[in-house]
């Protein structure tokens, strides 16, 4: 079986070297000539890489790449190809694409994990789709990550991926606010993680990511906010969930509050540091 692998970029890349790793005949393209994969023969475009290829997966910035490149390479490609959209997008451009492929097997995966896991092949893929097409594309994803969810029909990945997403954003500023009214009170920001960690305020945000430096060493806080995920895609996922609502009429305060405090923050110098370092804007003096 031979792969396209189109887009890559800081996730494409390390997933593509992975399948090419495991064995899997891979074309790339990608319009950025710095976004190469030693090993993988890069296509002049994004059809050409199509061309005869079984699988095609695409690990785009946005929905409307995705579209673009859907209108260009859904004709060059041979019947019944399985198509993986790993990028990002809106529910309603994941179903568009889906739509695009029609004939052929489409699924949207997109993943959680960032540029470590796609590294270490250790993502979360969440898919919408077909079973068919589900059943055809479990082996790749399963080379390229650890946890596989067939959430439901076309959309359904990209909508757990955002409303997942929305827990995060909420949940990194309410513990950054949490530490700040602790500050305030006298307690050290251990003494909060000690029980908090432990306690019913638990979360990923506190746990794995805390915002300050100290209590996790391996959180983003401990190398002032740089290697972790970006402020920017944050807001991006932020966004995406509040379209989404906004269509379907559906109250989401607290996100449409995290949207704006995160495009707050990205206007003023947050756009590339970790999402974590929200707590600077959000606190007094900053971190300690
Ligand atoms: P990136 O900008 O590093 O890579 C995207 C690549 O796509 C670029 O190299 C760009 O040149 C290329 N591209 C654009 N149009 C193309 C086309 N028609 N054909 C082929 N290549 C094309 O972005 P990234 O960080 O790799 O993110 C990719 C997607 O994954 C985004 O949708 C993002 O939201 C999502 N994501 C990113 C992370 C993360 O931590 N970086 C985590 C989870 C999900």
């Amino acid at each position: 079986m031979s792969v396209a692998f189109l887009g890559l970029g800081n996730m494409g890349g390390p997933m593509a070297a992975n399948l090419l790793a495991a064995g899997e005949k891979v074309t790339g393209y990608d319009p950025n000539p710095t976004a190469r994969v030693e090993g993988i023969a890069v296509a002049d475009s994004a059809a050409a890489a199509v061309k005869g290829a079984d699988v095609v997966i695409t690990m785009l910035p946005s929905g409307r790449h995705v579209l673009d490149c859907y209108r260009e390479i859904v004709p060059a490609a041979a019947p019944g190809t399985l198509f993986l959209d790993c990028s990002t997008i809106e529910v309603t451009d994941a179903r568009a694409a889906a739509e695009l492929a029609a004939g052929h097997l489409a699924l949207d995966a997109p993943v959680s994990g960032g540029v470590v896991g796609a590294t270490a092949a250790t993502l979360t893929f969440m898919v919408g789709g077909p079973s068919e097409a589900f059943i055809a594309a479990e082996p790749y994803l399963k080379t390229m990550g650890k946890k596989i969810v067939h959430c439901g029909e076309t959309g359904a990945g990209q909508a757990a991926k955002i409303c997942n997403n929305m827990i995060l954003g909420v949940s990194m500023i309410a513990v950054s606010e949490a530490f700040a009214l602790g500050r305030s009170l006298g307690l050290t920001d251990q003494a909060l993680f000690d029980v908090a960690s432990t306690a019913s305020g638990q979360c990923w945000a506190l746990t794995t990511n805390c915002p300050v430096p100290g209590p996790v060493p391996t959180s983003p806080a401990n190398r002032d906010y740089t290697g972790g995920f970006a402020s920017s895609l944050m807001l991006k996922d932020l966004r995406l969930a509040q379209a989404a609502a906004q269509a379907g009429g559906v109250p989401t305060a607290l996100g449409a509050h995290a949207e704006e405090l995160y495009a707050a923050f990205v206007e003023q110098d947050g756009s590339g540091r970790d999402f974590s370092a929200i707590i600077t804007s959000l606190t007094k003096d900053g971190p300690a």
